[in-house]
Order: C-alpha cells, then structure tokens, then sequence
C-alpha cells in the first residue's frame, strides 16, 4: 500500500518538440515566439522506448508522451499510438500518459485500446482569464477534452499553470474548474520567464506558490496525487523540497519539455534525505 510519504514521479517524453502553431503566452513551444529550444517533427521510436527504459531505470512510476500542437489529428494519433505501443510492450511497470492536446472521444478511445493508461491535459488558467493568455483555440475546447477523456474511462490528470498575472480569485476558479472534472492527478506548474516570451515576469513569490500546493490539495481533495511540475527548482529553489510538506506529493523528474531538470538521481536522493520514500512499481496499477 502506499502512503502518505509516498512521491510519485512522472518522467516527460517530448516526441515532437517546439512545432506548435497556437499562441500560448507561457509557452516556448509556440513557433510565434522563436525561443531558442530544440525543434522537431517526431522522435524515432527507438528513441523513445530507450528513454521510457531509462525513466524506469531512474525509478519514474509514470511515462508522459507529450506533443507540440493545438490536438490530435490523424497522423499524430497514429504516431503516438505507436509510440505507446511499443512502450507498453516493454512492460517496465509505469503508467502510460498521453498528452496531445484537445481529443475527440474517438482519438482517446484509440489511444487506450494502444495502451495509454491516461491523458494530460491541462486548463492552463482561469476561463474567464484565458483570452488574454491564448487567443488561437478557447478554453471550453480544453474543458471538453477533458470531459472526453473521462467518458472514455482513461484517467484524467488535469491542472494548470500558476503565475501568468491572474488573480487570486482567478486561481480559485481554475482549480473549482479542474475539481469539476474529477481528476485522478493534478499537475501544477509555476511560469518559467523566458525572454522570447510576451510574459516576461511570473506574479507570484515563493511563499504565495506554497500556499498554492496547499489549495489545491484543498480544493481538490479526491485527485490521488497533487503534482509539482513545470518551475519547480526556479520557483523553489533550496526549499523545492518543501512543496511535499505543502500537500504535493508528485513531481517531474529529470528534464522538462524545454528546461533542463535535475538529474533524477540527485531527486531521488534530496527526497528521501527528506524523509520521503518513491512510490513502489506495485503501487503504480
Ligand atoms: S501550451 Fe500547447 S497549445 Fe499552447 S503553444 Fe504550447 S504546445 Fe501549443
């Protein structure tokens, strides 16, 4: 069993980086604002199976295939059903995640019967906040993916991003949004400034983004695991260790979609000097 000392962590996989043709302020994947990241179409997938197995080497209990991109379409669903495929056949004993963007029911319905044990997708921020972050795609289709997600019976991970210039009240109604749709995990992000970026500060200091681990696990009492991903080290630096005595108890190990992590070693042995232990594979069913 496991408990409450228990951190998961999820490694990312970006199978297709830095191509997106939407508008997100907060993201360096937007081709619109030319930031200095690795782009590319797909990664082969002998590559990423060597990088689940890697994942598992490091203990990551979950494996996330993340697209650049507005949603599925054909070619990008059939790419990453195989890419799950050939993952799940290696057995190594993590959860399976896509996080592609906006999905029909029929494109979600695709990647389970591939093998995907759940879908990320994110609100990002608040609803009525949201046309000042992205004006190429709404929120309520970001709402309906997950709804989509839900029907099809894989497990929703679902959060948002922190510090984009909402307001506190703004924040509340997010996570009343995400607690709607009954997510299995929630994911927090805190905004990583980058200068190719139109947002070029992150409105929230250290102390006010521990508080808002602590919302969220409030707010959102039933999702199993409340995970600190996107900005951990910027936002926390020497304490990023703290944001599991605020609630969280998941994070992103190794590199980010675009940042560099920490090495997952270094993780793994900061967190259990906390005095925390790494979820069991047992524990990942
Ligand atoms: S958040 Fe997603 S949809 Fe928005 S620019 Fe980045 S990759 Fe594209």
């Amino acid at each position: 069993m496991s408990n409450n000392k228990d951190i998961f962590l999820c490694a990312i996989c970006n199978i297709e980086s830095g191509t997106c043709n939407e508008d997100c302020k907060f993201c360096t994947q937007s081709v619109k604002y030319k930031a200095d990241i690795e782009r590319y179409k797909r990664k082969q997938i002998e590559q990423i199976v060597e990088e689940a197995k890697r994942a598992r080497a490091n203990h990551a209990n979950g494996f996330c295939l993340v697209t650049a991109g507005k949603g599925l379409d054909d070619k990008r669903l059939a790419f990453v059903c195989e890419a799950v495929r050939a993952v799940k056949k290696e057995n190594l004993g993590m959860i399976i995640i896509a996080c592609n963007g906006t999905a029909s029911v029929e494109q979600l319905e695709a990647l389970k019967e591939a093998g995907a044990d759940a879908y990320n997708h994110n609100l990002e921020t608040a609803q009525d906040f949201y046309s000042e972050i992205v004006t190429t795609h709404t929120w309520e289709e970001r709402y309906e993916t997950c709804q989509n997600v839900n029907k099809v019976g894989l497990r929703l991970i679902c959060g948002g991003i922190f510090g984009l210039g909402e307001t506190q009240e703004q924040r509340i109604s997010m996570l009343e949004s995400i607690a709607s749709l009954n997510p299995r995990n929630v994911p927090i992000n805190f905004f990583h400034p980058n200068e190719a970026l139109p947002l070029v500060e992150n409105s929230i200091n250290r102390q006010e983004a521990f508080e808002l681990i602590e919302l969220t696990r409030k707010m959102i009492p039933n999702a199993q695991k409340i995970m600190v991903a996107g900005g951990r080290e910027l936002m926390f630096k020497e304490e990023q260790y703290k944001v599991f005595e605020h609630g969280a108890n998941a994070v992103v190990v190794g590199d980010y979609l675009t940042t560099a992590g920490k090495s997952a070693q270094d993780d793994i042995a900061s967190i259990e000097a906390a005095g925390f232990t790494i979820t069991a594979e047992r524990d990942c069913k």
